[in-house]
Order: structure tokens, then sequence, then C-alpha cells
């Protein structure tokens, strides 16, 4: 329920109420921001995407407290005139429209980057070419152009995934850079790099991607460009931006189960890929060996982040900020044993026998997949601007998250599994 005291922002000013045009309002992160928005500000969210099912609870009914608050538009920003008037009414614009899928990345590689810079390009250039009037199309040149002429802010959401390999990824196994340690918890020996070799800093870390045949690095690229791109409006023309790199944020609502909420054979990722073989009682997919090292952040801690930059925008502009948690580290083999485990109390059904089967990249995603091999993020920029810092544990996000999985579609697969399969 929003609060009627008067918010305060970090310097204990008060914020005054903001109308914000979000685009892809409808997704995962876009979800549960609208709905942190709505329950504890007084804030105005003109929502845009092409779907709505997420935000559907926020919608309908005109009886709660923040009616009047949230205006859905059915909009594809590659060509809808409407993006201009709906920026321009804004205060702030944030953009999480993206293809964000790695099956995705060297499948649909063009849709890809097209999605994550081309369609991203109108959010910048708006206000630019009011300034500078050339003759691009206004697609390319709605969005960005209304944000730096008229002292509009944008929050534009990148990825943890422009850092690519970690340097570390490139020693030889030998190397004497990599030390041995007993990790006094686990009383197991493992290979631990200094962090020089793998955190990743916003400001120093080096973008280190893989050749161009692995079209993985698709996205990264992208993306790296339109934060470029946005930082250099910022620096030649004083756009006021803030550029957000999720480290896999994971909760309810993300992606959707194949055959129940999206289609058959669509792969999301994997949060939702182990989900799925949880519910159905199949092992999951390890792809090669799951040896890859991702951190976990709850999308609740997540969203706190993204709230205290929206309203603190004298901490937050200019600034590329790392929002993940650090302490959850697992190999991708740990998170499925974890999901395993959490499951069976969650379901009350014990585990298989053999929870998890190996397979190949190639086989799973098919020709020029490649992966990062480690996330961390510094958390060194995020604290000192904005205080913020990570709470749920792994085990805690992933026993609210499977809860959701369970509740919402342990029913539904049970009935698309009884149906005959047409062969
Ligand atoms: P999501 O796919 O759930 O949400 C993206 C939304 O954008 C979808 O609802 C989609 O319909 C909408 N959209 C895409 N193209 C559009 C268009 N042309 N016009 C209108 N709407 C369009 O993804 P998400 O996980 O919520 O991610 C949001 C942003 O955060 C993306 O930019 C993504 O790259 C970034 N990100 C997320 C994570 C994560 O951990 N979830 C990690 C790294 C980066
Ligand atoms: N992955 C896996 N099995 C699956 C889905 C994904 O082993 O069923 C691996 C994938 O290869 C990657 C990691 O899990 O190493 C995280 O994948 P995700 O799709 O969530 O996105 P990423 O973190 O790579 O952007």
């Amino acid at each position: 329920m929003a609060s009627s005291t008067v918010r305060v922002d970090l310097d204990g000013k008060p914020i005054n109420p903001l109308t914000i045009c979000m685009i892809g309002a409808g997704g995962f992160i876009g979800s549960h921001l609208c709905e942190k928005i709505l329950n504890e500000t007084q804030h105005k969210i003109l929502a845009l995407d092409v779907y709505n099912d997420k935000i559907k609870h926020l919608l309908e009914p005109d009886s709660l407290s923040w009616a009047g608050r949230i205006q859905f538009h059915r909009i594809n920003i590659k060509h809808d005139s409407r993006l201009e008037g709906l920026i321009k009414m804004s205060d702030l614009t944030i953009n999480l429209a993206a293809i964000c899928t790695p099956a995705d990345y060297n499948t649909r590689p063009l849709d890809t980057i097209y999605s994550n810079f081309i369609d991203a390009l109108p959010v910048v250039m708006l206000l630019h070419f009011i300034m500078f009037p050339v003759s691009f199309s206004i697609e390319l040149v709605v969005a960005v152009k209304y944000c730096s002429e008229n002292g509009k802010r944008l929050i534009h959401f990148s990825t943890c995934e422009v850092y690519g390999k970690t340097i570390g990824s490139f020693l030889p196994k030998d190397s004497p850079l990599r030390q041995i340690l007993l990790d006094q918890a686990s009383l197991v020996i493992c290979l631990r790099f200094d962090p020089a070799y793998y955190v990743l800093k916003e400001d120093a870390s080096p973008c280190i991607f893989g050749s161009i045949e692995k079209q993985r690095w698709s996205y990264a690229c992208a993306k790296q460009l339109i934060e470029r791109l946005v930082y250099a409006e910022g620096a030649e023309n004083g756009l006021e931006f803030t550029i957000v790199r999720p480290f896999n944020w994971i909760g309810p609502r993300m992606d959707f189960i194949p055959g129940v909420d999206g289609p058959s054979e669509g792969v999301p990722r994997v949060l939702a890929c182990f989900s799925n073989a949880l519910l159905r009682r199949e092992p999951l997919k390890l792809v090669d060996g799951g040896q890859s090292q991702r951190t976990f952040v709850y999308i609740k801690d997540a969203i706190e982040a993204v709230l205290l930059m929206i309203e603190n925008p004298s901490r937050a502009n200019g600034h590329i900020f790392n929002v993940g948690n650090p302490n959850n580290e697992v190999t991708v083999r740990q998170l499925a044993e974890m999901m395993t485990a959490v499951y069976a109390n969650v379901s009350g059904e014990p585990a298989l026998e053999e929870p998890t089967v190996d397979v190949s990249s190639k086989e799973f995603y098919g020709e020029g997949y490649d992966d990062s091999d480690k996330r961390i993020p510094d958390m060194t920029i995020i604290n000192r601007q904005l205080g913020w810092n990570p709470k749920t544990s792994l085990w805690d996000l992933l026993d609210s998250t499977l809860t959701y999985q369970h509740k919402t579609y342990a029913e539904a697969i049970k009935k698309v599994m009884s149906q005959p399969t047409t062969s």
C-alpha cells in the first residue's frame, strides 16, 4: 500500500511524485518494478509493452489504491509514433525492452542485435534529434533525443554480460597465478584466483567477447554499443542517464514454462529450464558439465536498488551500476543440486535418483554458443552512491521462487503431460 507520508531521498530531501515511462514493463523485471512503485510510492507509470500478462493483476481492479497511477500502452517500440508523446509526458524513461534469452543470441542474432541496439536507439536519440535535426527516421531518433533535450532522465537496462569472459579464464590451468586453497567451510581443496582476475568492476574491467562466429556475443556487443552511445550522449550533450547491469536476477514470473505459458520448443533462461524439468520430474540438463559460475540475486532485492536509482538522481546520474549478489555464487551444477533439494521440500516429492544429465552446448543451444565463465559483481560503486546491498541467500530465494513455480504450474504441467503427444 503506498504510504501517504512524504518520502525522502537518501539525503533527506522530499521526493516529488514522478511520471515514469517504463518500456518493457510487461516483462519479468518490469512487473516487479511496477508492483514496487505502485505499492510504496506515489509515482505514476506509463507502462509500455507488447504483452501485459505479467502485470494484469496491477491493471484490472479500479478499486485498488493505485488506480489511475498505471496506464498500459500496447506498443512495439520498433514502429509506433506514440512513443515520442509518452516519453515527452514523463520525467523519467526506463528502458527494459530487449530480447534477452541466451537461446536466441546464436540462433536469432539479427533479432538480438536489432532488439538490443537498433530498437533502443529511439529511446536514447529523441532529445538529441530536437537539438540537432538530422534526417534519421523517427523510429531511430525518438527516445534518446527527448530525454537529453527536455532535461529528462533515462535509466537504461544493460547486462553483466557486457563484461564477457573474465581475464582469469585465459590463464593456463597450471598458471602460478591460480592458487590452491583449502575451503575452510567445505574442507574441499579448490582453485582460487586472485580476485583481480575475475571480479567485475564497472570502471576498470575490460569487456572480453569471443570471436564473431561465436554469435552468443551478439547480445553483449549490442548492449555494449548502446551503453557507449548513452554514455556519449551524457558526456557530449548532457543526457542525464543511469545504466544498470543486472547479474542474474531471478524470482517469480521469470520467463515461461515451455508448453504451458510459452512455446513447447522454447528455451528460457536457466531458472525456468530447471523449474520445468523439476515440475515434469525429468533430469536437469547441465550444459557442458555445468561448470560455469553465476551469482544469483533475488528480484525483490534488486528492485530495491532500482527504486533507489529512481529516487536519488543526484547520486545515480552518470553512473553505471552492477546489481548482483556476490555472496550467492555457485556453479550451474551446484544450482541444479540446490534447486533439486529445495523443490523436494516444496513439493513433498522425493528427488529423482539421477537428477541431472550432461548435454553439450552444441546439442542444447546449437552452433555459435559460448559462455561467460564467472560473474562476480564488484559492489564498490553501488555501495558508495546508494548504500545498497542484497539480503537474500540463494537457498531462501530458491525456496520462495520454487514455491511460486509449484503453486502456479504443477497442476497445469500434469494436464499437459496427461495429453496424448502427436508424433
Ligand atoms: P523480459 O524478456 O522478461 O522483459 C523484456 C520485456 O520487453 C518483455 O515483456 C518484452 O515483451 C518487452 N519488449 C521487447 N521488445 C519490445 C518492443 N520492441 N516493444 C515493446 N516491448 C518490447 O526480460 P527481463 O529479464 O525483465 O529483462 C529486462 C531488461 O534487463 C533487459 O534489457 C535485459 O537485457 C536486462 N537484463 C536482465 C537480466 C536478468 O537477470 N533478468 C540480466 C541481464 C540483463
Ligand atoms: N544452462 C544449463 N542448463 C539449462 C539452461 C542453462 O546448464 O537448462 C546454463 C547455461 O549454459 C549457462 C547458465 O546455465 O552457463 C546460465 O544460463 P542462463 O540462460 O540463465 O543465462 P546467462 O547467465 O548465461 O546469461
